[in-house]
């Protein structure tokens, strides 16, 4: 199994427009944290480490980024991101055909399942050979 580096959007892929969590955001931490995988939180608008602390949700974070509004790949070193993204979750699709990953919608409603897709996503790439490239 490959141990993937997948980074998390914050607005609108984790927390929502009342402030309140996805469902389903720590059962997926944890079996990402379980599977070897390493999480990261990036965010256009700044470190997001007191919205993790506050949801308790800290201690499944390695660490956070400010995420490159455009051009994203090219612009990682720009913004000292020092890890490559494998998997990337995310409502803006630009940022999702940059690195691979889940385009998650920008609403949920109560039901809301994707996180667990996502995990799912992660869990079969994992399971694939590395890519040649
Ligand atoms: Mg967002």
């Amino acid at each position: 199994m490959r141990k993937l580096n997948v980074f998390f959007d914050v607005d609108y892929t984790l927390i929502m427009w009342d402030g309140k969590l996805r469902n389903h955001v720590e059962y997926v931490f944890q079996r990402l944290t379980e599977g070897g995988h390493t999480i990261y939180i990036w965010s256009g608008v700044g470190i997001r480490r007191w919205d993790m602390r506050r949801h308790n949700l800290e201690g499944y974070v390695t660490d956070y980024f400010v995420k490159p509004l455009w051009g994203y790949k090219d612009r990682l070193g720009e913004y000292n991101v020092n890890v490559m993204p494998d998997f990337v979750i995310d409502d803006h699709k630009g940022v999702v055909d940059d690195f691979g990953g889940y385009h998650i919608p920008d609403v949920a409603d109560k039901d809301d399942r994707h996180l667990l897709n996502v995990l799912e996503a992660i869990e079969a790439l994992a399971a694939q050979p590395p890519a040649e490239d």
